[in-house]
């Protein structure tokens, strides 16, 4: 991406900052399995149209964030308050985040006994109450935007990974969803495919979705993302704009793992 678009991308963000309520909430989060605390105590306001890149050293409980966004995980306590839904208020709102709140995993997770189109298509006609024609339009749209419309009828084994991941993005996208997380979308992925699905995430960007990836992709971090967040042993360490977060790094462990992986 050019100086350009990471200019507008700032005056964006401050634009975003200045209004409104933030569309995902976080206060004083704190998570456990069994004894282990995962999160502790973690503080987190995402605007509308914001792009966060998640970083940190494996463990340091960045998926475990993430899912709990939409419910994947629950939680001990804090609040999460995701477009106005409260996930912590004990309600049965899991199916109403998951509509709002797309997920875009490492191990692609397609239906493997199901067509690209059929994957597409399912959650739409189930939980959005879409009919099978008007669910196919809009699944083709999208396979159509990630530049795969002719795989539709291919099941997932028949695709590459790069192809995979696309699909898995567009199925996220049928659901017309206001915020897309990922977590390590590029990781499973051979070197040469890795460029197409970060290519389509960069494009998702510019049309201002709400994203928040965990990626160590720190080429993407620095010319797409609107602050990077470094999580070490379940605690937010460090965030800041990718200029400031890669050139003049604060804490100790930030630097360590910079130093690490670039
Ligand atoms: P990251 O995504 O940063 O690698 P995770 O959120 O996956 O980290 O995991 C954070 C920590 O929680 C790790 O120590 C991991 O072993 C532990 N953990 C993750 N999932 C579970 C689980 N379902 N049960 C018990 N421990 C878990
Ligand atoms: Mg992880």
């Amino acid at each position: 991406m050019n100086a350009e678009t990471g200019k507008a991308a700032e005056g964006k963000a401050e634009g975003s900052r200045a209004g409104g309520e933030p569309i995902i909430q976080i206060d004083g989060l704190s998570k456990w399995y069994g004894q282990f605390q995962v999160l502790h105590d973690i503080d987190l306001a995402v605007q509308q149209g914001e792009r966060i890149v998640i970083c940190g050293p494996s463990g340091s409980g960045k998926s475990t964030l993430i899912r709990c966004i939409n419910r994947l995980e629950t939680v001990q306590k804090g609040r999460i308050v995701v477009d106005g839904i409260d996930l912590t208020a004990g309600g049965r709102n899991t199916q109403e985040v998951r509509r709002e709140v797309g997920m875009v995993f490492q191990q692609f997770n397609l239906f493997p006994h199901m067509t690209v189109l059929e994957n597409c298509t399912l959650a739409p006609m189930r939980s959005r109450g879409m009919s099978r024609e008007e669910a196919e339009e809009t699944a083709i749209r999208y396979l159509t935007r990630v530049r795969i419309p002719d795989q539709a009828s291919k099941y997932p084994s028949q695709l590459s990974g790069g192809q995979q991941q696309r699909v898995a993005i567009a199925r996220a996208l049928c659901m017309s969803p206001r915020i897309m997380l990922f977590d390590e979308p590029t990781s499973a992925l051979d070197p040469e495919m890795v460029k197409e699905v970060l290519d389509t995430m960069v494009g998702l960007a510019e049309d201002g979705m709400t994203m928040l990836c965990v990626t160590h992709e720190m080429g993407f971090a620095r010319s797409v993302a609107d602050r990077v967040i470094f999580m070490a042993d379940g605690r937010i360490v460090e965030q800041a704009p990718p200029e400031q977060f890669f050139s003049n790094p604060q804490q100790e462990k930030t630097r360590n793992f910079l130093g690490q992986i670039l």
